[in-house]
């Protein structure tokens, strides 16, 4: 998009005009007058999500119990259908893909399932940009193991704060690590990582390697399969809209499927055994043996339309408007803000870039409450990050080149100073 740029409200009504995807934002509630840049934190509510969401409580009316074989979305089956249409925007084969739990959940399941520490093969790798939930999880597990979290946990240290150098985490994977887990795409800076790689270069290595994909599925189109990630974890409130604490993802390369899970639970039954109540378990041949306890159909039954959205939209489609908002974003930044002291944070290449502009300025905290009066949500990140996330079905290039105008008038009139730099419990 650079080159051509203008900088102009005409500009970004054109490339509204021609937009794809524009017919989507009609199908969000949007507040009126606000602009929401913090999809990557709490997705919007769309229409087809309210609809489905409501048909499930319709169902429960109707069919109480039966409501698990009966009415429009069986609920037995809900959870491993949804994993298989999520399954087209991971690039995995449907069986390998099951809807359950929570992003932390899903992480302590697939670390109880595949951190085998053996000999001197015992360290976890992680990173030190990584979300902290992660790291919690992981010193949880080795302390269950009896193990010190001084020897086995490792975390990759950022050269500058802001990314990871794909040499030093390869660097890392000596003969003592067992398993890695690393995020797809960094929570502040939005680095997205080469997965094809790091995956590639974990197995010459004969250690398991697994993400933690929060940031990347519903914005950045992957191919766990093809590129033989061994497990993948992510929620499904970001950037996929299926509402606050809205049912989680988890992947497991086919190739792992048929063990046995770490934690077990009858819901990780075959199908047709559940019932049996036997008390020898019987764990399906899917991921969908990942599954501990009765699923949350309330929490996932929003996913039902909202995913619907996606397939009809297409990820390809959804992952190139989103480098395409936020190239835009960019370089109006740099035109309009070039002498306000903002820097970029995340990386500028479309390849290693997530789907937030990763802003970084000393009075982050101050700025973020002013755009807040502008009716403008960003999201910030202590000590000195917004986050901007376009989101390529509700946000338009319009709404860009009204914030980048709204930024430019708080930094113009200082009206940040007004207020105070304590930041909010919930940033
Ligand atoms: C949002 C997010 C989480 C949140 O975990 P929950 O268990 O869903 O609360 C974890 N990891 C990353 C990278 C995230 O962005």
């Amino acid at each position: 998009m650079s080159g051509s740029v203008q900088w102009t409200k005409d500009y970004a009504e054109d490339l509204d005009g021609r937009d794809p995807l524009r017919r989507y934002r009609m199908e969000f509630y949007l507040r009126p007058n606000t602009i929401y840049l913090d999809g990557n934190s709490l997705g919007l509510l769309s229409k087809r999500a309210e609809k489905s969401l409501l048909a499930c409580l319709e169902d429960w009316k109707e069919w109480g119990i039966d409501g698990w074989t009966h009415g429009r979305h069986p609920w037995f089956y809900l959870s491993e259908q949804l994993g298989e249409k999520l399954a087209l925007f991971i690039g995995a084969e449907p069986q390998e893909v099951i809807l359950t739990g929570s992003t932390t959940v899903n992480l302590h399941q697939l670390v109880s399932t595949f951190y085998k520490p053996e000999g001197k093969r015992t360290k976890i790798l992680a990173d030190a940009l990584t979300f902290p939930s992660d790291i919690y999880a992981l010193q949880s597990q080795l302390s269950l193991r009896g193990l010190s979290l001084e020897e086995h946990l490792m975390q990759v240290q950022s050269r500058d704060g802001r990314m990871l150098a794909e040499d030093d985490l390869v660097a890392a994977m000596s003969e003592e690590v067992a398993l890695i887990i690393l995020p797809t795409v960094l929570y502040r800076s939005g680095q997205l990582l080469d997965i094809e790689k790091l995956t590639t270069e974990a197995h010459k290595r004969g250690i398991l390697i697994g993400f933690d994909a929060c940031h990347s599925v519903g914005a950045v189109a992957h191919e766990f399969s093809k590129w033989n990630v061994d497990f993948a974890f992510w929620c499904n409130y970001k950037y996929l809209n299926g509402g606050p604490g809205c049912v989680a993802g988890l992947y497991v390369n086919r190739k792992h499927l048929g063990n046995r899970p770490g934690l077990a639970g009858w819901f990780g039954s075959k199908k047709e055994k559940q019932f049996d109540m036997e008390f020898l378990f019987h764990p399906a041949d899917s991921a969908g043996a990942y599954q501990i306890g009765t699923p949350h159909i309330l929490s996932l039954a929003p996913l039902i339309g909202s995913l619907d959205m996606f397939m009809e939209a297409g990820i390809e489609n959804i992952r190139k408007k989103s480098l395409q908002l936020t190239q835009y974003l960019m370089d109006l930044i740099h035109h309009e803000l070039g002498e306000y002291s903002f820097t970029i944070g995340n990386p500028l290449e479309d390849h290693c870039r997530g789907g937030h502009v990763c802003l970084e300025h000393d009075e982050a905290v101050r700025i973020t409450k002013a755009l807040k009066v502008n009716r403008v949500i960003p999201d910030f990140r202590s000590p000195n990050i917004i986050r901007l996330a376009p989101v390529a079905l509700y946000n338009s290039y319009s709404d860009i080149w009204q914030v980048v105008q709204i930024l430019k008038t708080i930094m113009v009139e200082k009206q940040y100073e007004k207020f105070s730099k304590d930041r909010d419990v919930v940033a």
